[in-house]
């Protein structure tokens, strides 16, 4: 026996998923196989790499230990209430513990056509693959939190997008796949039972400290606001747009989920959008917190029932738990933000965040860049950063100020250098990886991996990738893909 598993999930009622097998596919092919992941998973790395491996990465063979569930979900999508949406593509294999104890799904995304499939055809494009594999190994690297990638293969076979591409599933590994949309998939039915029932799995897995508490269900409200609002401030430390934060794509454990038309920005530019299919620009960058709380809204319409018997004190209840995100997310943003500008310390009396943000973007300079370049600056040499400013008197001024706070509450420029990457994925890099990929060359997708795999450190040899784009690099649009 190859995996352990030690499925919670598929021992939930059957109106929580769907038994199915991933479909077979001609000729599987691996592609990547993340084999430090694979060893805290206590799984055997070598083995996955094998044929008789690669064709249960790929859905062809399906362990005899195996119990394989598409789930069922609901969700907000841009909004609007779509009450059955569910793993169309995505079937989860099993569940492992992990070396340190930790829970963790392994699910392999692209594996075929499910009962919650609807239109689709059950599978996922090499670049997309590739694109989830790269940001997330990424966001992993960077320290926030997120689901992991394990592998990824070719399927030998084509899927019709635009144009024909290469077939390819992604391995993907996740505390749970648990979202708000799992709870709003049985709250819209009127289904209290399921949403109990869902909650009290929910608490065991995730926030296990919770059990013994007199209010359960309020806590374990107040823990899913803390780990979102916590999750997205860690998302605008480092200019992270996640593009589609639909209440289905948002998870219960606090985990970055379902890279779509994700992007790290390049330019500062608070209203950012990369996603095609973000028309209004519902999840432009700086409005990802108010969208993360509009999400938990929507989770605590679901605990209602749960949180007292008379609705009116429930909603009360559900609206002090709501009050809590803004500090919650504040803790983490201002202290953070404070660190990226090596000072030490939790409150902002002077504004320097707000107005070094501002000066980023009347300039319209490199976010990661800017702050990578005030880490020399605290070392005496503001020369690089200076020279992103066109007019640099504004930038003059603002640095007055920040070496006077710094006098007091000074961050060491090695402290600010563990808190501002030099290396993120950006987009041209991801993109030049995924025309490469269709071309069958996967030397550009391992080098970028290696060299997001260390973000914070410098990689002389790989200068190059810390680089903004050359303007005929830019790129503007993401796809989803799917
Ligand atoms: P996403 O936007 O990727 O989070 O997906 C939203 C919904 O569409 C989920 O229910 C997915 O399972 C489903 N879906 C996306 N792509 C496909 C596909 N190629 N085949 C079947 N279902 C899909
Ligand atoms: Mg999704």
């Amino acid at each position: 026996m190859q995996f352990q598993f030690d499925n919670s999930y598929a021992a939930l009622p059957e109106r929580f998923f769907a038994r199915v097998a991933p479909e077979p596919v001609a000729s599987p092919r691996l592609v990547k196989l993340n084999r430090p992941l694979a060893h805290e998973l206590r799984l055997d790395a070598d083995w996955l790499a094998s044929a008789d491996g690669v064709r249960v990465l790929a859905g062809q063979t399906v362990p005899d230990e195996a119990d394989p569930i598409a789930t069922a979900y609901a969700g907000h999508q841009f909004g609007t209430f779509v009450p059955q949406l569910g793993d169309g593509r995505a079937i989860l294999l099993g569940e492992v513990v992990d070396r340190s104890g930790q829970r963790r799904d392994l699910q392999l995304k692209g594996a075929g056509r499910t009962p919650f499939s609807r239109r689709g055809d059950g599978r996922a494009a090499i670049g997309p693959v590739l694109r989830e594999y790269i940001v997330s190994e990424a966001m992993a690297a960077l320290g926030i939190p997120t689901t992991r990638a394990l592998a990824a293969v070719l399927t030998g076979e084509k899927v019709q997008r635009e144009r024909m591409l290469p077939g390819a599933v992604l391995t993907r590994i996740a505390a749970s796949h648990i979202r708000i949309g799992t709870f709003q998939f049985f709250a819209t039915r009127g289904d209290d039972e399921a949403v109990r029932r869902l909650a009290d799995h929910v608490i065991a897995r995730h926030y296990p400290e919770l059990a013994g508490e007199a209010k359960p269900y309020r806590a374990l409200l107040s823990r899913v606001i803390e780990r979102q609002a916590q999750l997205v401030a860690k998302w605008m430390q480092v200019g992270f747009i996640h593009g589609v934060m639909n209440t289905d794509n948002c998870s219960i454990a606090g985990e970055t989920i379902d890279y779509g038309p994700c992007a790290f920005m390049d330019e500062f530019d608070p209203s950012a959008v990369f996603s095609s299919i973000d028309q209004t620009g519902r999840y432009a960058f700086a409005n990802q917190p108010r969208i993360a709380l509009w999400n938990l809204t929507r989770l605590a319409e679901c605990l209602l029932p749960l949180l007292a018997d008379e609705q009116e004190k429930a909603i009360e209840i559900a609206k002090e738990a709501l009050g809590e995100f803004s500090d919650a997310f504040d803790a983490v943003f201002t202290t953070g933000m404070l660190a990226k500008l090596g000072v030490a310390g939790g409150a902002d009396d002077e504004g320097l965040i707000a107005e070094f943000l501002a000066l980023l973007a009347e300039n319209q300079a490199d976010f990661t860049f800017a702050f990578r370049r005030l880490c020399d600056a605290a070392d005496d040499d503001a020369s690089g950063l200076r020279a992103m400013f066109a007019e640099p008197a504004g930038f003059d001024a603002w640095s007055v100020k920040w070496r006077h706070v710094r006098e007091q509450r000074r961050l060491a420029s090695g402290e600010m250098r563990k808190i501002n990457p030099a290396f993120i994925p950006r987009n041209h890099r991801v993109e030049a990886v995924i025309q490469a990929a269709l071309r069958d060359d996967f030397a550009p997708f391992e080098e970028l991996l290696t060299v997001l795999s260390r973000p914070y450190d410098d990689q002389p040899a790989f200068a190059a990738y810390a680089e903004p784009p050359a303007p005929e690099e830019r790129v503007t649009q993401t796809f989803c893909g799917t």
